[in-house]
């Protein structure tokens, strides 16, 4: 290539920084975590719904960034909801994963899958907060190997006869609408659809709330379905299609828990920071161990370098391109710093990281879950290796 050549090329990648309107939406969600969630600490410590902050965040229009206008959203897309994801859980991610949950998992998907007159049922609703969606895809003998769920659909004239029980949802006992993945078929994959399910029809029930490591706030309870007359019109596109869909959805999903691990991670790094700043001998001089600096800064590196994995993966997305390796990559690579992040935090800050002074025993806590859900680590690896062998 010649130098004019060279010079003629339009630059792709300029300066690295939010746009003017992205870092003015970050500071927007700033405000809202300074003034709405001081409480995460007890949110934890009870096991309590963040019922306020969500309501505030539905109020502040942060439960429908992923919703095209139309319907009701702001549609500011899969970057912004990364932004403002990483914000939110760097303060309480048991709000956090309640909002990326709705967001990602289910708002995303309506709005890609269902028809205008769906749409127009489901959305006013979901876009006010005024209802709060699941996504139900798990159950007992069906985790990692999601294509393994025998939850049934059977036809039966003008609608289907729904059975079978979901496991490990979040927001399960207060969401009011659910997506629910359900077999219709024999065929492991193609047998599998997508229904949206409403929390007040007969034989929907909630089951077991789990009793968890982290995210305490955020409740986790089992989904019971028990001959749930499903209308044909609530199913999603066509029967079939459903394993594609949940798939489809998860790439967005886990650039919402890349995010969560990334706030996570900085909440860590932070606690760090402020730290080793605070020794200092008596004439003033800093007197942070080495060991400990380099801690800091292996992690504060590893932080800006995940994030721009992040964003990059969502920048595909909020083009129409196809991202699962760049988003599992992200989540792969965010959620493992989180847990690093984490526990340096507690065993840097000594005492005051498990004995509650600080949150850095919450963030280890929550920051676990980020390594299991939406694909545990080894099924991130399994999708990046298998897009890298065989790129789409
Ligand atoms: C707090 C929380 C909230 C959740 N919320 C939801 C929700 O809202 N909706 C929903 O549908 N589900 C939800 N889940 C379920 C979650 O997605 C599953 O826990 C996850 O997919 C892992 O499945 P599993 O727990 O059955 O573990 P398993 O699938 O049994 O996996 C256990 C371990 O084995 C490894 N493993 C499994 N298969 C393979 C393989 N083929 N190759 C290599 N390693 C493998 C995994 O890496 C993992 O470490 C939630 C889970 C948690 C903890």
């Amino acid at each position: 290539m010649t130098a004019t050549a060279a010079a003629a090329l339009s630059p792709q990648i300029t300066d690295f920084q939010l746009s003017p309107e992205l870092a003015s939406f970050r500071d927007y969600v700033r405000d809202y975590c300074q003034t709405h969630l001081g409480d995460a600490a007890r949110f934890d410590a009870e096991t309590k719904f963040p019922r306020d902050p969500v309501a505030a965040a539905a109020k502040l229009g942060l439960l429908r960034t992923t919703v095209a206008k139309e319907h009701g959203g702001t549609a500011m897309g899969n970057l912004a909801s990364c932004v403002m994801l990483e914000e939110i859980n760097a303060v309480c991610a048991s709000t956090g994963v309640t909002i990326s949950v709705h967001n990602s998992l289910v708002n995303s998907l309506l709005g890609k899958w269902c028809t205008e007159a769906q749409k127009s049922r489901w959305f006013p609703k979901l876009v006010t907060g005024e209802w709060l969606g699941a996504y139900c895809l798990s159950e007992a003998a069906s985790g990692s190997d999601a294509a393994a769920l025998r939850c049934e659909a059977r036809k039966e004239g003008d609608h289907y006869v729904m059975n079978g029980a979901k496991l490990w949802i979040t927001t399960g006992n207060e969401a009011k609408l659910f997506v629910v993945f359900a077999r219709t078929g024999p065929d492991r994959v193609k047998g599998i659809s997508a229904f949206v399910v409403e929390r007040d029809w007969p034989g929907v029930g909630v089951g077991k709330k789990e009793r968890k490591l982290g995210l305490r706030g955020s409740p986790t309870t089992e989904i019971v379905l028990e001959n749930v007359k499903v209308p044909a019109d609530c199913l999603l596109d066509k029967e079939g299609n459903g394993f594609l869909i949940a798939l489809d959805t998860l790439d967005g999903g886990r650039l919402g828990i890349a995010s969560q691990a990334l706030g996570l991670a900085r909440a860590a790094v932070d606690l760090i920071k402020a730290y080793l700043a605070a020794q200092v001998d008596a004439k003033g001089r800093p007197t942070a161990t080495q060991p400990d600096q380099w801690t800091l800064a292996d992690l504060a590196a590893e932080l800006d370098a995940y994030r721009f994995l992040t964003w990059r993966a969502a920048v595909l997305r909020d083009q129409g391109v196809r991202c699962s390796t760049e988003a599992a990559m992200a989540k792969l690579s965010a959620s493992r710093l989180a847990n690093r992040a984490a526990r340096a935090a507690v065993s840097i800050l000594g005492q005051a990281g498990v004995d509650g002074t600080t949150a850095a025993e919450r963030i280890l806590r929550d920051a676990r879950i980020t390594e299991i859900y939406e694909g545990a680590t080894d099924i991130q690896r399994l999708v990046v290796a298998r897009g890298l062998v065989n790129p789409a």
